[in-house]
Formats: structure tokens, sequence, C-alpha cells
């Protein structure tokens, strides 16, 4: 009988060490975005024996919206120092994960699990398929695939180290999780900020940074969903009542505008974005559109004359749009100052002609504001480089701490630089959390 007793409290013990040997990772990956997703996948490939925790139900929710839901999955500037001079203030710290992990290694990393990249218009780099779940599909597989322990619909909410030096994850379900190394890959803000603070690291509060526009102006809300190629948009300080600003242009860009039903859009306003809201901490801001920035304003005179020749007894309503977008004409005919649409071309004065013209160059209208922080497609913040150790993307505080993509305070344009420095940083981290 005492035979049995001890056998049975052998068998106890033994299955109580398993259970808590379970519960000890060599790698614990707060985050199942891009950059958590490569870090895990990575390490696994390695050795590592990892848990990847992810709050919501799905991993790489936002991947899979990203670039209009066709992934803009990397910028195709196989230059490393041409490729980091788009991060004026952090190319320095990128210089060394990128020698370890490039744009080519992105191109050939995708190209091998089956989703060959194209590239298009300023070297912006989309899945083959044009489908971001693609791209998460790949990620997921190759998690999963390494063996990666995943915990979905698990929110972290601690962080703290035990007396080994281990890290202990507790999940607001009450589940903890020792982890000998921890990587922090939860994106910007949220509980990985409280975390970052807690562990003593500056954490800059988000700021959106590639923003749309906004404006008050009613007939730009009316032509939602139209977008302008090649317009310059000139930004300056004046009285938005009258549209009237300083001569002085502030910022002049040439682009692609998207009308929005708040305000304005597209990657030449999400671009100037980070500006413009510099110019509005300082004042009242007018936008001004130039529809036709290849002409002066006497050679369009000229133009706009002779179409009115060439058709006299036709109204504006009916032949401007020959030269314009057709709505975009419509809300430019119908502004007070013209009242144009329903009048022959004949019957148009002289005055008339050059106040239209003035507007086809000179087409302003308020900026009121950015949209919020979660509209922002980039938004810096986060721990401060000083503070990582780019060698192996460690925090120079806990070595044994990982801090991957959004996390960093890194600012960065669009047009495929965010995800890129998610997989290099996801990979050099996961390289380095090897088990030794
Ligand atoms: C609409 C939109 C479109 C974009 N398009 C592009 C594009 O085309 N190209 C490009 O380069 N960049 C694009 N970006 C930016 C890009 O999506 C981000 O830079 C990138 O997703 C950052 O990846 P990450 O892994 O650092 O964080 P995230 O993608 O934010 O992933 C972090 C993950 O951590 C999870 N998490 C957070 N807190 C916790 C917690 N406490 N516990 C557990 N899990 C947690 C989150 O749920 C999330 O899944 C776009 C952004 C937006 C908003």
């Amino acid at each position: 009988m005492e035979t049995i007793h001890k056998l049975e409290y052998f068998v106890k013990l033994c299955y109580r060490v398993g259970m808590q040997n379970n519960r000890i990772f060599d790698l614990i990956v707060i985050g199942g975005g891009p950059s958590g997703m490569m870090c895990a996948g990575r390490a696994a490939e390695l050795g590592s024996r990892v848990l990847l925790i992810e709050k919501n139900k799905d991993l790489g929710k936002k991947l899979s919206l990203t670039g209009g839901g066709r992934c803009n999955i990397t910028n195709a500037e196989f230059d490393n120092r041409a490729f980091l001079a788009n991060f004026p203030e952090a190319k320095e710290f990128l210089f060394s994960p990128f020698s370890k992990f490039s744009v080519k290694d992105t191109f050939d990393f995708f190209e091998k699990k089956g989703l060959p990249l194209v590239v298009e218009g300023r070297k912006r780099a989309f899945p083959k398929t044009q489908k971001a779940s693609d791209v998460t599909d790949v990620m997921a597989r190759y998690i999963k695939e390494n063996n990666v322990e995943i915990k979905l619909g698990t929110k972290v909410v601690g962080l703290s180290k035990d007396k080994d030096g281990n890290f202990l994850v507790e999940t607001k379900s009450g589940d903890s999780f020792i982890g000998q190394k921890a990587a922090l890959a939860s994106g910007i803000g949220g509980e990985g900020a409280q975390i970052l603070e807690k562990l003593g690291h500056a954490v800059k509060e988000p700021n959106p940074n590639l923003v749309p526009l906004t404006t008050d102006a009613a007939w730009v809300h009316a032509l939602s969903g139209i977008s302008l190629s090649f317009m310059t948009i000139r930004f300056r300080q004046g009285d938005p009542s009258t549209c009237r600003g300083q001569a002085k242009t502030m910022l002049k860009k040439t682009g692609k505008i998207l009308f929005t039903h708040f305000g304005v859009s597209g990657p030449l306003i999400l671009n100037s974005s980070f500006e413009v809201k510099k110019l509005l901490e300082a004042g009242p801001v007018i936008a001004s559109i130039d529809m036709f920035p290849d002409t002066e304003e006497n050679e369009l005179d000229r133009r706009v004359w002779r179409l009115f020749e060439q058709n006299k007894n036709k109204m504006l309503k009916n032949i401007i749009p020959g030269m314009m977008d057709k709505a975009l004409a419509e809300q430019i005919l119908n502004f007070p100052e013209l009242r144009l649409a329903e009048k022959e071309a004949n019957a148009v004065t002289k005055e008339e002609r050059k106040t239209l013209v003035k507007r086809m160059k000179d087409l302003c209208f308020p900026i009121t504001g950015t949209l919020g922080f979660e509209k922002a497609l980039i938004a810096d913040g986060g721990v401060a480089l000083t503070e990582v150790n780019f060698s192996n993307m460690t925090s120079k505080f806990h070595p044994n701490l990982y801090l991957l993509g959004d996390v960093l305070d890194i600012n960065r344009p669009s047009g495929g630089f965010s995800l890129q420095l998610c997989w290099t940083t996801g990979w050099v981290a996961g390289s380095d959390g090897v088990k030794k």
C-alpha cells in the first residue's frame, strides 16, 4: 500500500514539474502582428521553444488591412544606404539590423514561401496576388509549421522579472507564463507602452504622423471618392474665412489627391500631413490646389477662351468637363462668386472667365485639422532609440527583452517602409533568440 502511495506521489510530482516546464519558454512574443510573427517564426525555426500571445481572435488583423487590402509589403530599394535615407533620424541605428536582413531578404523570404512580390510606382512592392490576407497567411503558416505555441484572444497585462531574471508574463485571464526571453511586438501605444514604462523605458506618446487632413468646405466633401492626379497643392497660413493667405507658400507638393467625405487624403496628402500639423499649431492653414501646374495662368486663360470660341452656344456645364473631372467642374462652376454652370460661353464676361481660370489655378479651402491617431497609417512615438541595442534589437536595460516594429519610435514615410522595419527587426531578434 505504501509503495502505491509513493508511486502516486511520484507521478503527481512528475506531472506538476511537467506542467511547470510547459509554462517555461525560451521566448515569449507579445503581439501577433508582422514583427511578432516574424520574430516567433524565426526563433522557432532555429530551435527555440516559443510562445506567441495575441489579444485578438486572429493573427495579423491590421496586416490584413494594409495597403488598402493589397499590403505594400516593402519598398524595392535594394541599396541599404538609399533605403535608410528615408529614415533621417533613425538611419544610423538601422544600418546594423539591415545588414542582417535587408529588402532583398524580404523579397527572397516571401518568394521562397510561394508569395512572389511585384513592384509598382515609387518602388512600392506588393504581393503578386494583390491580397494582404495572403501575407498574413504566409506568416501564420511560418509560425505554425515551426511549432510556435499560439494563444489567441489573450491579452497581456503585465511583464515583470522573476528572481532568476526570467520574464513573467501575466494575462488578463489570470494565466501566466515564464520566458527566458520576451519580445514586445504589441504595436504602438496600449498596454505595451505601460509595460515598457514599468520596465524603466522612456516611451513617447503616439502622435499621428501620416494622416488624412480635414476641411469644412462642403464642396470638398461632395467630391468624396474622386481622385485627381498630377495636381500641385500648396499650404499657406492665412484667414480661412476668405481663403486669402499670406503670399508665402509654406509647403508645396505635386501628385495625386483623393477627396473624401471629411477632407483630403491619398499619398501626397499623407506625406504632407506631418508638416501641415506643424503649420496648424502655428495658426489657420489654407490649402490651394493648382489643377494645371504645368500651364501658366495666361496660357490657361487662352485655352479657356479658345474653348469658349469653339462652343459659343453651349452652357459651361457642358464644356468645362472637357478640361477636368465632371463632378469637380460642376462644383467649381457653382461657387458663389462664379455661378456659371447654366451660362452659355458667349455670355461669359472677360472678368468671369478670368475668375474661373484663377480658381482652376488656386482652388483653395481651409484645413481644419487631421483625422485622429486611430486613422493614422503611421504614428511616431514609442521607445527612444537610444535605449535599444540595434545589433540584436534588445532593450539596453533588459538584455533578454526584444523591442520590435511599431514599438520603436521611428519616423518614416509611407510606401512599405513600416512593414520592412517589422520584417527586419523581427528577423534579427528571432535569429538572436536561438537556443544555445
Ligand atoms: C490602415 C493602415 C494601412 C497600412 N498600410 C501599410 C502598408 O501598406 N505598408 C506598410 O509598410 N505599412 C502600412 N501600415 C503600417 C503597418 O501596418 C504597421 O507599421 C505594422 O502593422 C506594425 O506592425 P507591428 O507588428 O509592430 O504591430 P501591429 O501590426 O500593430 O501588431 C501588434 C499586435 O499586438 C497585439 N497586441 C497589442 N497589445 C497586446 C497585448 N497587451 N496582449 C496581446 N497582444 C497585444 C495587437 O492586437 C496586434 O495584433 C498601415 C497601417 C494602417 C493603420
